[in-house]
């Protein structure tokens, strides 16, 4: 699964949540989650911290 923010294979340290908006899971990166980068949901286009 690559990370939402930055694209990049988010591999082990990746934190998988749901979209708030329409439930599609989510990937975020160790690094994006430490620096607080914005996602964007594919499904949706939802955008969120
Ligand atoms: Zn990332
Ligand atoms: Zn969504």
């Amino acid at each position: 699964m690559n990370c939402s923010s930055c694209g990049r294979d988010a591999k082990l340290n990746a934190t998988v949540f749901e979209c708030p908006s329409c439930g599609q899971k989510i990937c975020r990166c160790a690094d994006c989650k430490l620096n607080s980068n914005a996602y964007k949901c594919r499904n949706c286009s939802f955008e969120g911290p």
